[in-house]
């Protein structure tokens, strides 16, 4: 495994505006991966950083004020491969979802105070801004899939990452089914797998933190929630919290105006 100058590849770690849970899962994971790789920067876990080229990013979090903005474009400057980790990486996550909520100004006033100079931006996925190599949704990541990818870009192949929904993978595990049999308000129709169904499996209801799955039926499955007996907005704000874009909810949004005159 040789990065394109023929010498041992050189990885970063960087992140944008969220939780670090991408970051920890990473450094958690690090181990398997230094016999083959040069880690030049991760200010996160080590204090010694390269800001030179690198053949893969990996870069958590979304772009939520203009600092985070200059700093991607640097990033994706300097980077072979681009890896958006994580769902604020990939969708906006919950800062997204919040600013379609609510006005940035009043969240603002409401945690720093009425003369807040900070600056923000309304908060975006990096795709949003610049070409990304890889998507790597979760919330966090799975270190399965984040090895995988890994291994697959060392070896200058793009990695096949499946959209295909939760239920595939709590189908395979033979879970009974909580939102058939207990009428709780399981997404997994409507989530991509990666997580290997980890909420279903414990017989919780799955609430979407993969983001959505390809070509998800968001419709479908509010038209089943509202048959059980759950609330369409509460439905809407399940399906939105982790930064699914507003274009899957136009035809809902439709039906649910329609529903209410
Ligand atoms: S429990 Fe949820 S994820 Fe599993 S099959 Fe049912 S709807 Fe799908
Ligand atoms: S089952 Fe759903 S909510 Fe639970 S970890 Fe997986 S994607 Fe996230």
């Amino acid at each position: 495994m040789l990065s394109s100058q023929g010498t041992v590849p050189r990885i970063a770690v960087e992140s944008l505006t969220g939780c670090a849970g991408e970051l920890l899962v990473i450094l958690e994971n690090l181990d398997k991966l230094l016999p083959y790789v040069r880690v030049v920067s991760f200010p996160f876990a080590q204090s010694q950083n390269d800001s030179g080229a690198v053949d893969i990013t990996f870069l958590e979090g979304s772009v939520s004020n203009p600092h985070d903005l200059e700093k991607l474009k640097r990033i994706r400057a300097k980077s072979r491969w681009l890896v958006a980790v994580g769902n604020c990486a990939v969708w906006g996550c919950v800062q997204k979802s919040a600013c379609s909520h609510c006005k940035v100004e009043d969240m603002l006033k409401a945690v720093y105070g009425q003369d807040s100079k900070i600056e923000v931006l309304p908060s975006t996925s990096l795709d949003e801004h610049v070409k990304v190599d890889v998507k790597l949704s979760g919330c966090p990541i799975n270190a399965t899939q984040f090895l995988s990818v890994t291994a697959n870009l060392l070896q200058d192949h793009l990695p096949y990452i499946t959209h295909k929904p939760v239920c595939l993978e709590c189908k395979l595990k033979e879970n009974p089914c909580v939102l058939i049999e207990d009428n709780l308000p399981c997404l997994g129709p409507v989530t991509a797998a990666g997580c290997g169904a980890l909420c279903p499996s414990v017989g919780a209801a799955c609430y979407g933190c993969w983001g959505p799955s390809q070509d998800a039926q968001m419709d479908a499955m509010a038209v089943i929630l509202q048959e059980k007996g759950y609330a369409i907005d509460e439905v809407l704000n399940r399906l939105q919290s982790f930064g699914a874009p507003a274009k899957l909810f136009e035809r809902m949004k439709f039906e649910v105006k329609n529903e209410r005159v």
